[in-house]
């Protein structure tokens, strides 16, 4: 028999977790850089081994003991750590991994993936409530072949080469409804639930659009809201969270989580419609 109680409570556990997106990372790739380059890892504790998709807990331990960072990237979802001398530690957040930045002394989290201390004495903790993140280790002359689907993914969204042209030429090559072909990394990679409703917003493109039913003008106004929204919600994050690195700052997206409540163009409401493991938030006066 369903409970109703349960299914409510599970799905409000859903919504209020922040699930890392492309301008979450971007921005927390620019602090890493401006805070954490060079730093050298001092010592090397693995949490949970079941995040560690490759090498084993020891090999990973031993291998970056001692190492510097030498620079943090990102592609798509992916937070990248390149080390020196050459291994490359590659972070899918998943559902609820974070990033800390605090004293060794402090105790340690049940849900730690792993932790760094560095040479400025705090430490790195990347930690996951859900334990559903997946990390991965590259050794010297590993390829990313290695990393189920990473080569498969499509051009990062904020890539300078993603043109007009080269979104429309891409897309056309993906036939579902248009939400889902925004989320599919294999199209462009960086964006999830949240970034898809708030860019199908403000394009004025309903989500559940069938791709092929999109003109090309309708594409010219997706990719560039793509763009904007994604360069926005980087600046908007940046001058909220200084050099902390919050991945939770969301209040200003205009639709996604705002089911029920005024449309922030038109001051209807707000709809919530679930589609597959998903929710949809979108106007309905405001999207065509
Ligand atoms: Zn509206």
């Amino acid at each position: 028999m369903r409970n109703p109680h349960k299914n409510k409570s599970t799905r409000k556990i859903r919504e209020l977790t922040v699930v890392p997106e492309l301008p979450d990372l971007e921005v927390a790739k620019n602090i890493l850089n401006r805070t954490l380059s060079g730093q050298t890892i001092e010592e090397v504790e693995v949490g949970s081994p079941i995040l560690l998709r490759r090498p084993t807990a020891e090999i990973f331990e031993s291998t970056l003991n001692g190492l510097s960072i030498r620079e943090y990237m990102r592609y798509g979802k992916f937070l990248i750590f390149h080390f020196e001398p050459a291994a490359d530690l590659y972070i899918n957040f998943m559902l609820a991994g974070r990033l800390r930045l605090q004293s060794p002394a402090d105790p340690k989290q049940k849900k730690m993936g792993f932790r760094f201390k560095l040479e400025n004495g705090l430490d790195l903790r990347y930690l996951d409530a859900r334990n559903m993140g997946k990390i991965y280790l590259l050794l010297k002359d590993e390829s990313t072949a290695l990393i189920p689907n990473y080569n498969e993914q499509g051009p990062d969204a904020l890539d300078p080469q993603l043109t007009p042209d080269v979104f429309r030429q891409r897309i056309k090559g993906f036939n579902a409804v248009i939400k889902h072909v925004l989320v599919n990394q294999r199209f462009i990679a960086g964006l999830g639930n949240a970034y898809a409703d708030e860019i199908l917003f403000s394009a004025h493109i309903m989500p559940f659009r069938k791709r092929s039913s999109l003109t090309d003008a309708e594409i010219e106004v997706l990719f560039n809201a793509t763009k904007s929204v994604l360069q926005n919600a980087i600046a908007t994050i940046s001058a909220r969270i200084g050099d902390t690195l919050q991945f939770e700052v969301r209040d200003f997206l205009q639709v996604h989580g705002k089911g029920g409540e005024p449309c922030p163009n038109c001051g209807s409401s707000i709809s919530s419609v679930k589609s597959g493991l998903r929710i949809a938030n979108f106007c309905r006066k405001c999207q065509f």
